[in-house]
């Protein structure tokens, strides 16, 4: 195991790895910026180094200046979390080049998963379904085009190859619509990501956001952990997550996520990462892969047992997966809600101080953040604050004790979403399962 690592990361997810490497013995040095001193696991940290202004561009988007942080601190490996440099191939290049280890898949790997062209290519042959499509750059033939939608049927979507962030993508319900979408789109592209490329695939109209959880090692082992539901979505942002997925089969579950197991081995992957697919109608579809650890894994770690930040340590350290397929059991289900310093109606960001934090107990929860009494939430950064994890035996009493927990929490000072997730828990809908992408939209009456 490592000796020393950087964490590459702010807020909860930079906690939640200084406590997996408590737990491994290994020493952290926290990179910061000058607006986040107070950070909880900076203070909590064997060594801390600011790396440049509060911009996240100037600091944890400063590659040059995370390496030198790990340069000066000695140490041996970087883990890079979720957002910022974490599915940046030219990061894992660099650090690699510079003598220490990435804790995530290779360059390549990132960089063939970053082009939705290229990821979607890959997944077909190691025999992942796919959303129907052309999966080839769209020509400037209009005719071929026109053909093509045709042949996919109406709606479709012209998405971008290097798109991200959800954007870059423009659905099309008519003929009349196609030419203008697929030149509007690359326009867009070509502005936003530096790469015009586009592709055309089937619209899926009323789709359940459904992923799955891999690992693997360097010795050719690959394991999934079961499935999460993430489709409480609002603007293509995850606001509940859950594991197992409702009305999920074991046969569903066996057959995708063996698939996905089996597509870690034939393209080499390394580490945590995740399959993103668009269910409909009882059929998966593909959309990307995401290479890093996910805001959303404790849910899977609540119903499998399983630690998925220290095997990401592990793995990066040369170690075999510590577990086989038959070890992993689905026990119970889990629910997320995530915390955001916004307000519960407008969505705006509410920066500011916390005047008061109780963090909610018992049976079943955990609470992922970093806040404390007096603690500063900055305004450069995501507005995400915390986590809150319910466990029950079944999703009934997940969903009661996710209940206790949001009316025994109390944060106050600045405006949170408490609100949305205590209604979102008390929904009747949503008590019964297996809504769609679009269904906390249609609530919220913005859809
Ligand atoms: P990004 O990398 O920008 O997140 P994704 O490919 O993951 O892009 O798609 C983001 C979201 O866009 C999906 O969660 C879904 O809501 C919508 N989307 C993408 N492709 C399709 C499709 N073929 N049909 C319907 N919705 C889609």
């Amino acid at each position: 195991m490592f000796d020393k690592i950087v964490i590459a990361n702010r807020g909860e997810i930079a906690l939640r790895i200084l406590r997996a490497c408590r737990e491994l013995g290994v020493k952290v040095v926290a990179v910061h910026s000058e607006a986040d001193r107070d950070l909880k696991h900076v203070r909590l940290a064997d060594e801390s180094v600011c790396i440049g202004p509060a911009a996240s561009a100037d600091s944890y988007l400063n590659i040059p200046a995370i390496i030198s942080a790990a340069e000066v601190t000695d140490a041996e490996a970087i883990h890079p979390g979720y957002g910022f440099l974490s599915e940046n191939a030219d990061f894992s290049e660099k650090v690699k080049q510079s003598g220490f280890v990435f804790i995530g898949p290779s360059a390549e790997t990132i960089r063939m998963m970053g082009d939705k062209i290229s990821a979607k290519k890959a997944m077909l042959a190691a025999g992942i379904p796919c959303v129907p499509g052309n999966n080839d750059p769209l020509s400037d033939d209009n005719k071929k085009n026109l053909k093509l939608a045709l042949e996919i049927g109406y709606p479709v979507i012209i998405k971008a190859a290097g798109g991200g962030g959800g954007r870059g993508m423009r659905t099309v319900h008519t003929e009349a619509a196609l030419i203008n979408a697929i030149a509007m789109t690359k326009a867009e592209a070509g502005a936003a990501f530096g790469n015009p490329t586009v592709y055309m695939e089937k619209f899926l109209e009323d789709p359940r956001h459904i992923e799955f959880q891999v690992m693997a090692d360097s010795h050719g082992n690959a394991i999934h952990l079961g499935e999460r539901d993430c489709s409480m979505q609002r603007r293509h942002q995850k606001v509940v997550e859950e594991a197992p997925a409702p009305g999920i089969t074991e046969e569903q579950r066996k057959t995708i996520g063996e698939r996905c197991a089996k597509a870690c081995v034939d393209i080499g992957y390394l580490g945590a990462g995740t399959f993103e697919f668009l269910y409909e109608k009882g059929e998966f579809y593909f959309i990307e892969m995401n290479t890093r650890v996910q805001v959303e894994h404790p849910v899977t770690e609540m119903v499998t047992g399983f630690d998925i930040v220290k095997e990401q340590l592990r793995i990066a350290a040369g170690e075999r997966l510590s577990i086989t397929q038959d070890q992993v059991k689905i026990t119970g289900h889990a629910i997320e809600c995530r915390l955001n310093a916004e307000d519960p109606r407008t969505f705006m960001p509410c920066p500011g101080t916390i005047d008061q934090f109780h963090m909610p107990g018992g049976p079943g929860i955990r609470c992922e953040t970093h806040i404390y009494n007096g603690y500063k939430v900055p305004p450069y950064y995501d507005s995400m604050i915390g986590k809150l994890i319910a466990h029950g035996e079944d999703r009934k009493s997940a969903i009661a004790r996710m209940n206790t927990a949001l009316s025994e929490i109390i944060i106050d000072g600045i405006k949170t979403n408490i609100l949305l997730q205590q209604d979102i828990m008390n929904d009747s809908a949503f008590a019964a399962g297996g809504q769609n992408i679009h269904y906390l939209e249609k609530k919220l009456g913005i859809y």
